[in-house]
């Protein structure tokens, strides 16, 4: 009863949706909306035999967010996110320049706070509130699973951005020492590139607090 996880590559900057299912019961979430995420995702879900149960929002970035509505349409599935979300969510759009398109403006069903828990059949992730690349930031982490949904907080060689409105290098220092504990072989699905694992990422250990 393995946790399955299909990543999404969409959007003009290449940002990852993540399709997560327990492939015996078919229950699925998806982690990030990103623009015209919705068809590849939806689509592969029914091939798949799957069924979109929740929608999860890392963190409230345009690139993050465009396919919201769309896939909430599309799914009839509750948009879940952290509470300081519900401001980036109702008013979506870049912090740093003019989007050449609009994305409509949302807010969470559902409510998700550090050291809450969400099941994907009988698969459990804890959320993790950890800000620093952006106050509502939070990550998925399926500990008996292996498996952690990261966002835009832990990259291959590095961590997200600290030079945009609300990010902090102190505070994402702290969120990353969070990560310090974690079994080596955790896969890390970013929200941008390639999976990484806890273990391949000898840098965080110098965050050990
Ligand atoms: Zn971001």
């Amino acid at each position: 009863m393995a946790l399955r996880v299909q990543s999404f590559e969409a959007g003009p900057i290449q940002t990852n949706a993540y399709l997560v299912a327990d492939d015996e019961t078919g229950e699925a979430l998806v982690v990030d909306a990103p623009l015209e995420a919705t068809r590849p995702v939806t689509e592969a879900a029914a091939a798949a035999g799957w069924r979109i149960d929740r929608i999860v929002i890392t963190h409230t970035h345009w690139d993050h967010i465009a396919d919201a509505a769309a896939l909430v349409a599309a799914s009839g599935a509750p948009l879940a996110a952290h509470p300081l979300a519900v401001e980036g969510l109702a008013a979506p759009g870049s912090l740093i320049e003019d989007l050449p398109f609009t994305i409509p403006p949302t807010r969470p069903d559902e409510l998700l706070n550090d050291d809450d828990t969400v099941t994907v059949g009988r698969h459990a992730l804890r959320v993790l509130h950890l800000p620093g690349h952006d106050p509502s930031h939070i990550a998925l982490y399926a500990e008996d699973d292996r498996v952690f949904l990261g966002g835009d907080v832990l990259f291959p060689g590095g961590h997200g951005r600290v030079d945009l409105p609300g990010a902090d290098q102190a505070t994402m220092n702290r969120s990353l020492a969070r990560l310090v504990g974690f079994p080596p072989d955790t896969v890390v699905y970013p929200g941008h590139g390639l999976p990484t694992t806890i273990g391949a990422e000898a840098w965080l250990q110098g965050l050990a607090e």
